[in-house]
């Protein structure tokens, strides 16, 4: 008896590794996505959430459906789905926003509150759910900040109104599940601009397309431009003056007081005109020509019409799809100490050498010294460079040069490509 126990928990054990992926997805989720709108308010010390609603998208779920878990953690908040009968983890994504980096300024630091209008996307889940967030804290340990709970046929859902705009498929290879799924959308274009938005949307195609490591991945990168108007043209404060303008998304230049900062603020108009397309990034296109942008990590990209447009395309996807920091640290930003002394950062192109082994370690050649000299001989050579994220002290970058830190296009480090490559992996289902 207790041999053929022992037998059949053997047996169990060598099935359990082999129930499909897939499987683990249809048994909790539907293919469809499911948005959580919610505040998010505080300064410094304190911060909460209070839920505005879940919307049912009309769009598929683009995300992955074997990949369930965030093996990276680059972002300062989490969203984890657990199963509310046993508590196991069912989907798990990091990400960053607006109010983590509006926390370190000047203001939110002196304690002045502000509240912002995030939204999360999940994988539609079929049986009760509790949906936990989570934000890091000065030691960049995540820290449970507020649970909602969610159970199908009795939770209130939305259907998000259809607004059925067009869509141009500029790149589309592959179907949603198995792409990384980036959707270009327009901010301030008019109706009569729409021969101009084809024509940028086209460039902005082109230009992630010809980049490494994009080029290399194309086969598994669809991208998408939608149809969605603006009663004027330009965007809020690219002029003189502080006039807002009437545009779809309400993106505005000055962001969080930095004049190139430009960023949509109300994540749940981004998130309405984005609901009804595949979309695992959406990069907003903005209709000025004055220079500027912005990219955070799994919330979304900007970019300007303007003759650094291929560049800002790439850089700020950079940011927003592979978690990467800014390796430069000479130009003003509105953040401070963004990453605390003695913590190492959760971005991947950066090191404090606090945990060095976690990042680009194992690809560094032995005979490098580490920190690497700023000297001519190691000019093109992949290092450990002192100056990076904001700090010229402290904080260390892979290669002298980068496209996360010079404006040269198509010029991204190999630790910054191969976070590109492991993102897609990962969101490919590979
Ligand atoms: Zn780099």
């Amino acid at each position: 008896m207790l041999k053929c126990m022992k037998r059949l928990i053997l047996a169990i054990l060598c099935i359990l590794p082999l129930v499909p992926a897939q499987a683990q997805f249809e048994r909790y989720f539907k293919p469809q996505t499911l948005c959580i709108r919610y505040l998010h308010s505080g300064d410094f010390n304190r911060q909460s959430y209070r839920l505005e609603s879940f919307v049912s998208h009309w769009g598929v779920w683009a995300g992955p459906t074997q990949h369930l878990t965030d093996s990276f953690s680059y972002g300062r908040q989490k969203v984890e789905v657990r199963d509310a009968a046993t508590d196991s983890l069912l989907y798990s994504c990091s990400f960053n926003s607006l109010f983590d980096e509006y926390r370190t300024t000047e203001k939110g630091r002196a304690g002045k509150r502000k509240s912002f209008r995030e939204c999360v996307r999940i994988p539609r889940p079929i049986v009760p759910v509790k949906i936990c967030f989570y934000s890091r804290n000065a030691q960049f340990e995540y820290e449970k900040q507020w649970e909602v709970q969610f159970e199908p046929g009795r939770t209130k859902v939305k259907n998000e109104l259809i607004i059925k705009g067009r869509i141009m498929a500029l790149h589309v290879v592959a179907e949603p599940a198995k792409a990384y799924d980036i959707l270009l959308v327009p901010e301030g274009y008019a109706v009569s601009d729409s021969a101009k938005w084809r024509k940028d949307a086209e460039r902005c195609a082109e230009a992630i397309l010809n980049c490494s490591p994009f080029k290399e991945n194309a086969y598994r990168i669809n991208i998408r431009a939608l149809y969605a108007y603006s009663k004027e043209s330009g965007v809020s404060r690219d002029g003189a003056g502080k006039r807002r303008k009437k545009t779809r998304l309400g993106a505005s230049f000055y962001t969080l007081g930095t004049e190139r900062y430009l960023m949509v603020e109300d994540m749940w108009r981004l998130d309405k005109v984005c609901s009804e397309t595949p979309c695992d990034h959406a990069l907003v296109i903005c209709n000025t020509k004055k220079y500027g942008g912005g990219g955070i990590y799994n919330f979304h990209s900007t970019v300007t019409d303007n003759r650094y447009f291929n560049y800002v395309c790439v850089h700020e996807l950079g940011h927003g799809i592979a978690g990467l920091a800014d390796e430069y640290y000479t130009s003003d930003v509105a953040v401070q100490d963004y990453y605390p002394q003695g913590t190492e950062p959760p971005a991947p192109n950066i090191t404090s050498l606090v945990n060095f082994d976690a990042k680009w370690r194992d690809m560094l050649d032995p005979e490098v010294p580490v920190p690497t000299p700023a000297e001519k001989q190691y000019e093109d050579d992949l290092g450990v460079f002192e100056g990076a994220g904001y700090c010229a002290k402290g904080l260390y970058r892979p290669r002298k040069s980068c496209t996360m830190k010079d404006i040269r296009y198509d010029y991204f480090c190999p630790v910054c490509q191969r976070a590109f490559q492991r993102m897609f992996d990962h969101c490919c289902d590979k």
